[in-house]
């Protein structure tokens, strides 16, 4: 065995030249990989003894994508591309030989070789769309010639991977090999040479393509079936571009429009902004004080109290990931009632075809019904999620305290109250945490977990770790009043309600956050989630918000009422502006003295915005957020932010801190109020010229 770099080794078996990549933990394309495979490749070519080549990779995986930490620095000689037409332009055949994933720069490796063969378990994708980019080594190039435009379609624009039968099937690899990949692929390698079977080079390929070439509608379908879903997103759409120049445009002209658009995309504020929320996402689960070795406690039984809207949901993400959960009510109706919900969720996804009757019947079996709060005792971990009331939540914690084991994770999805006055109930406040889950909770990926003052670093790493275990994204924030994500969502709806009374339409305001890239604007949401529950918050509090008021007085408390901000037809989710309502603001603008007027979109996006990234910084400087990009996934994950624009933090760099301080003072000169002053922070990385990201 020879080593052409530290990266990647050479042997020849059998007249056979194996490559090696050896570059853990996932092989990424790095510069010692692309150099040694040049290398390899060129001595392989020279030896005579050599009659085919074999690219394997020693670990886990098959080359798994580029390395995105050479991304925005210099290029280093070799390019892929230059590799690429090294291994399908030269005389001997060239076997992949994978394992594990092939994906994106890996994926486009493979497409360079003559043959594929794989393990049956190894998976094959395009994933840079998730990163706002487009394969930009050929791969939107040769995708379809080999597998169809169609399955290469839905390949580059979902970025998700296909597994190795599929793979077969649509004629990405050759064959699936049992037993030692390496043996098998120069096994195959010799086949190859012994048929005398031709360089097969995708670039040449045209049978696929052509029957798509001149019927642009094929593309006008499939953009029509992601719309939805991308919308948006500058990517899909570029990466469609690709494919339809792969059909239209002969190989190398193809080649160079998909270097365009990828230098397009790779230049582009949305792929800035994704591959930044990438690394801030992975950077979230760490905890500077708490260190990556610290002891968590083994969860293995689950309990939660309360079977309403966020405990059952809660309860599923559990059950998803195999763990069994007590479910503990006060009454048999509303335990019932809480089983009945489940199972219906569970019997919608088999419906669709996304999990087995076998499956749903599974995990119905993992929960324990129970009206007792003494069957508690045997959990590793409690999620409290009973109504939102002090004295509630108080009762509970005590009375865990007395019947749970030592050391359990007592975790409450309180959204309002103090998590250290919840912990100071209990005998171990240590092993207390806020674990705020987003509805619904078995769909949002965000799990706010809330630190008190005394929560010890093992109940921390275990709460992260178990979040991960049943595939929620954590961030962890410190105690005040909304934590960090309704905090900053407070700011967004007063300032939304501002711009009601001032004269700006429902739905223009809706409109200007949905053009934004949110799923839907405050209004809607309102609707969605109900005014009534706000109403019977400000009754108690004897807190005034005379339009909403007026609303739910009317018996307008939103879809639920089939009206409340807006109107909505029967069995319909489509929000209606209704001219009622209109007068109703109007009415009470002039009672409360307010001038209406016409405002501008800019406006509109700016008021409801800037407040929150100033909230954001408050937040930060108060230590509530470890980090500006933990604010930035938590608004991603629990609130829609389009992760194409970063989120909040993300956004005020990109247009600069100081020209969001500007926009401030602009406002605060034009209404006044403490609203618009800039928080300390702020005004502090205005005046330095820097940043919340450091981006
Ligand atoms: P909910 O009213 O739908 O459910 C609460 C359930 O708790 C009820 O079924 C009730 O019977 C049960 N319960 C009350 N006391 C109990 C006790 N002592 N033991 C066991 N069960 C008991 O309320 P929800 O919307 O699910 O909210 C629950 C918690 O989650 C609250 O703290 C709320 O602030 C928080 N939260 C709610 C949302 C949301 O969007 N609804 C989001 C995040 C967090």
């Amino acid at each position: 065995m020879t080593a052409i770099t530290d990266m990647v080794d050479l042997e020849t078996r059998d007249g056979i030249a194996v490559l090696t990549v050896n570059n853990p933990p996932v092989n990424a394309l790095s510069h010692g990989v692309r150099l040694g495979l040049r290398d390899g490749i060129k001595q392989a070519h020279e030896d005579d003894a050599v009659k085919a080549i074999v690219i394997h990779c020693a670990g886990r995986t098959f080359i798994a994508g580029a390395d995105i930490t050479e991304f925005g620095k210099p290029p280093k000689e070799p390019g892929l591309h230059g590799v690429l037409d090294l291994i399908e332009g030269g005389p001997k055949p060239v076997v992949a030989a994978i394992h594990g994933t092939a994906l994106g720069g890996g994926l486009e490796v493979t497409l360079a070789c003559h043959y594929r063969v794989g393990i049956a378990s190894a998976r094959f994708g395009l994933p840079e769309v998730k990163l706002g980019l487009l394969p930009g080594a050929g791969g939107t190039q040769r995708l379809p010639r080999v597998v169809g435009v169609e399955k290469a379609l839905e390949m580059i624009t979902s970025g998700n991977p296909i597994g190795g039968d599929e793979a077969l099937a649509v004629g990405l690899v050759d064959e699936l090999v049992a037993g030692d990949l390496a043996d098998g692929a120069v096994a195959f390698a010799n086949k190859v040479v012994a048929e005398g079977r031709p360089l097969k080079k995708i670039r040449d390929l045209d049978d696929k393509i052509a029957a798509v070439r001149g019927k642009p509608e094929v593309f006008e379908k499939f953009r029509k079936s992601i719309a939805r879903r991308t919308r948006g997103f500058e990517a899909p759409e570029a990466n469609i571009q690709c494919v339809e120049a792969a059909v239209n445009l002969p190989f190398d002209e193809g080649l160079k429009r998909e270097r365009e658009l990828f230098m397009q995309l790779m230049t582009g504020d949305q792929s800035k902004a994704q591959r930044y929320f990438f690394f801030a996402e992975r950077e979230a689960a760490k905890i500077p004080d708490v260190p990556k070795d610290t002891p968590t406690i083994d969860v293995e039984q689950v309990a939660v109290l309360g079977a309403g809207t966020m405990g059952g949901g809660i309860a599923m993400n559990f059950l998803n990931a195999g763990y069994p959960v007590t479910l503990i009510e006060t009454t048999q109706e509303a335990l019932d009632r809480g089983l009945g919900v489940i199972r219906k969720n569970y019997e919608n996804t088999a419906a669709k075809g996304r999990l087995t009757q076998d499956d749903v019947e599974k995990r119905m079996a993992l929960i324990t019904p129970s009206l007792s709060l003494t069957d508690a005792r045997d959990a590793d971990m409690v999620i409290e999620a009973v109504f939102e009331n002090m004295d509630v939540k108080k009762d509970v914690f005590a009375r865990l305290d007395q019947v749970c084991k030592s050391g359990a994770i007592l975790a409450t999805n309180t959204s309002t109250l103090d998590v250290n006055e919840i912990a100071e109930s209990t005998n171990r406040p240590q092993d207390v945490i806020g674990a705020h889950f987003f509805s619904p909770a078995n769909v949002m990926k965000l799990l706010e977990l809330v630190r008190g003052e005394k929560t010890s670093d093992t109940t921390i790493a275990t709460s992260m770790s178990i979040a991960k275990k049943i595939a929620k994204v954590p961030a962890l924030v410190g105690v005040c009043y909304g934590f960090v994500g309704n905090r900053m969502l407070h700011q967004r709806g007063r300032e939304a309600e501002k711009l009601m009374y001032e004269g700006a339409k429902l739905q223009d305001i809706d409109r200007v956050l949905f053009d934004f890239g949110f799923p839907m604007g405050p209004f809607a949401m309102g609707d969605l989630a109900g005014l009534d529950v706000g109403w019977r918050i400000r009754k108690e509090t004897g807190a005034k918000s005379p339009v909403a008021d007026r609303l739910c007085e009317m018996g307008r408390f939103g879809q639920k009422t089939g009206a409340g901000y807006f109107k909505y037809e029967a069995g319909n989710r489509t929000p209606v502006p209704d001219p009622e309502v209109e007068q109703i603001i109007k009415e009470e603008a002039e009672k409360l003295g307010i001038q209406q007027r016409e405002i501008d979109e800019d406006e509109i996006l700016d008021r409801l915005v800037l407040p929150m990234i100033n909230e954001g910084a408050k937040i930060l400087d108060e230590g509530i957020a470890i980090r500006a990009s933990d604010i930035d996934v938590i608004w991603v994950y629990g609130y829609g932010w389009p992760v194409y624009r970063g989120g909040p933090m993300f956004y005020a760099d990109l247009r600069g801190v100081g020209a969001i301080r500007d926009r401030m003072l602009e406002f605060k000169d034009r209404f006044g109020g403490d609203a618009w002053e800039p928080a300390a922070l702020l005004n502090k990385l205005a005046d330095e010229g820097k940043s919340f990201t450091g981006q």
